[in-house]
């Protein structure tokens, strides 16, 4: 794997030099961007660099063709976001319509569980892509309802339907329903504890696979039963078997990504 580190910062004459004699040439003034690799002789020096300099750092992984076949589970993630949840939207006005909060945090955002539909504005503009994430639900996946059928059906995963603001189905996006949950191995994971509840939950995994699994799901689809975020903000991680991540290959399903799982 490649693990590639986009760096942006405000240039100056001074950050132009410190960064010319670490090997990156840049221009001296405006908003300045550049990739690098960790795998870069320089990496170490330009990590300090970048620690010291208070730049902005968005890291990335890129896997291999025999990372991405050997592994056996994936998470799944978002390749965009579209839209907001709905209703009232201006306060979080589907918390209440969608979710029951008897165990909801709102300091650490832990234990939301959903009780009724989504709501959406409208049909979504699905562009090229064929599955979606609603912004501030960042553990729930949309599908058109060819991509349901053609991916996710044959592998067992059910959906259920999203309604606009007046309660009318909408007739080309479902929400996949995953009721499955799995164990990872948190060892290693960065945590945070919430002052009110006490609850954990880790920092997002973003640079290298995703942690391996306690055990092995019954299901082609899966949550964590762990919780991911930092914040106010908390999510499940969302898995699929190679299987379904197979099926969004072969169907050229865009508007999501897969991160391998380590295995144990
Ligand atoms: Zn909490």
């Amino acid at each position: 794997m490649q693990i590639i580190h986009r760096i942006s910062i405000s240039s100056t004459p001074e950050i132009r030099g410190e960064l010319a004699a670490l090997g990156v040439i840049v221009g001296a003034s405006g908003l300045v961007t550049f990739e690098v690799d960790e795998a870069h002789e320089a990496w170490s020096a330009l990590r300090q660099w970048i620690a010291k300099s208070g730049a902005a750092d968005i890291v990335s992984t890129k896997f291999s063709e025999r990372e991405l076949a050997e592994a056996s589970w994936f998470a799944l993630e978002p390749g965009w976001h579209h839209g907001y949840p709905q209703p009232i939207e201006a306060h979080f006005g589907y918390r209440d319509a969608t979710y029951a909060k008897a165990s909801f945090c709102e300091q650490c955002g832990i234990g939301l569980e959903q009780k009724a539909p989504f709501q959406m504005k409208s049909e979504p503009r699905w562009g090229r892509n064929g599955i979606l994430q609603l912004y501030w639900v960042f553990d729930e996946f949309f599908v058109t309802p060819e991509v349901w059928s053609t991916v996710f059906n044959p592998n067992g995963v059910g959906c259920r339907p999203v309604l606009d603001v007046d309660g009318t189905e909408l007739k080309t996006v479902v929400q996949l329903v995953i009721q499955e949950q799995v164990g990872v191995v948190v060892m290693g994971l960065e945590v945070e504890r919430c002052a009110r509840c006490e609850r954990v939950k880790y920092f997002p995994v973003t640079r290298g696979a995703f942690p391996p699994l306690a055990s092995e799901p019954p299901t082609r689809m899966a949550k964590t039963r762990e919780y991911f975020g930092s914040g106010a903000s908390a999510h499940k991680g969302v898995l699929v078997s190679r299987e379904v991540a197979r099926a969004l290959a072969a169907e050229k399903v865009r508007g999501a990504l897969v991160r391998p799982v380590r295995e144990r």
